[in-house]
């Protein structure tokens, strides 16, 4: 379970205040103290730490908050009200193309869920909007990642234009969008090569993609489970192509929570969706609120 140590933090600082009554400022320097550690202690980027530790200090100081009748109340409240922020205050829908096909382009580094969420995505489509997507695959250096593909689109009953590992991803690209266009499919998914780090080759032919495609969202997957190694994928990806959201993998494994609370404030790109499991059932959209009440407990 996410944030677990986080969340047991907080709450620890929260009931510290919450029993004092009356609140000093001296106790409130002593609670951000503790918040600061919690939040660098789960792997939550440095700047992003100073400036929400900063806020909720200035806002707790500033609102009269210590004089009031219930200060440790509504300090808890002005921690859910900045976590919530630094996610994004809101849940951000998937674009959608003003006609069909809506394209979108999945890129991230290899195993940290692209392809798996490639069919969770299809498979959300097809049940929440009767989509018939198509699947395009552009992953032409592991043989397995195309029969990995189908296997995924199998299991959510979609097809997929593959021309092998033998044909460029750009031609690959091209010919699978005109299939769409010929058999009016709603939804384009194309999976693009994973590398095992981020090198400009791959980020060349990803660019070149992304020229052909013009996807209306390119969405990163990153491994929530690598913490800020997460974030620094996700701002090299974003400078490099300038994604429109993220969907971190692998939260259910992910007991510090430091990427779900660091990409949105770095990147400025919002976390659309979030994995929580292997099946294809198990994708669900971010909700900065609702993620923050649970960080909460
Ligand atoms: P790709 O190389 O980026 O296409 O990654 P894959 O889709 O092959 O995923 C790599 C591994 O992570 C597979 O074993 C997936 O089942 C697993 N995986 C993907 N998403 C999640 C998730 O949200 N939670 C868990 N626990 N495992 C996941």
């Amino acid at each position: 379970m996410a944030f677990e140590g986080l969340t047991e933090r907080l709450q620890n600082a929260m009931g510290k205040l919450r029993r004092k009554g009356k609140i000093t400022e001296k106790d409130l320097r002593e609670a951000m103290r503790e918040i600061r550690l919690a939040l660098l202690e789960a792997d939550v980027n440095f700047g992003v730490v100073k400036d929400f530790v900063k806020t909720v200090r200035e806002r707790a100081l500033g609102a009269e908050v210590l004089d009031s009748l219930t200060p440790a109340q509504q300090i808890v409240k002005i921690v859910d009200e900045e976590l919530t922020k630094v996610m994004g205050k809101e849940a951000v829908p998937l674009n959608k193309a003003p006609h069909i096909p809506t394209i979108i382009m999945m890129v991230g580094l290899q195993g940290a869920g692209k392809t798996t969420t490639a069919g969770k995505l299809a498979y959300r489509l097809k049940k929440q909007a009767k989509a018939r997507p198509l699947f395009i695959a552009a992953d032409v250096y592991r043989p397995a990642a195309i029969e990995q593909l189908q296997t995924v689109a199998q299991q959510v009953d979609a097809p997929v234009f593959q021309l092998g590992t033998d044909v460029d991803p750009r031609e690959i690209v091209k010919q699978g969008l005109a299939q769409a266009a010929e058999k009016k499919n709603d939804y384009v998914i194309i999976d693009t090569a994973g590398r095992l780090q981020i090198d400009e080759k791959l980020m060349q032919e990803l660019a070149d993609l992304k020229a052909i495609a013009q996807p209306n969202e390119i969405l990163l997957t990153v491994d929530a489970m690598t913490g800020q190694n997460a974030v620094n994928v996700a701002e090299s990806f974003n400078q490099q192509l300038d994604i429109t959201g993220v969907v971190l993998t692998k939260l259910d494994g992910d007991t510090r929570g430091g990427a779900a609370l660091s990409i949105r404030a770095v990147t400025g790109k919002p976390i659309k969706f979030t994995g929580q499991g292997e099946k294809l059932s198990e994708l669900d959209v971010f909700h900065p609120d609702r993620m923050a009440d649970r960080i909460l407990g």
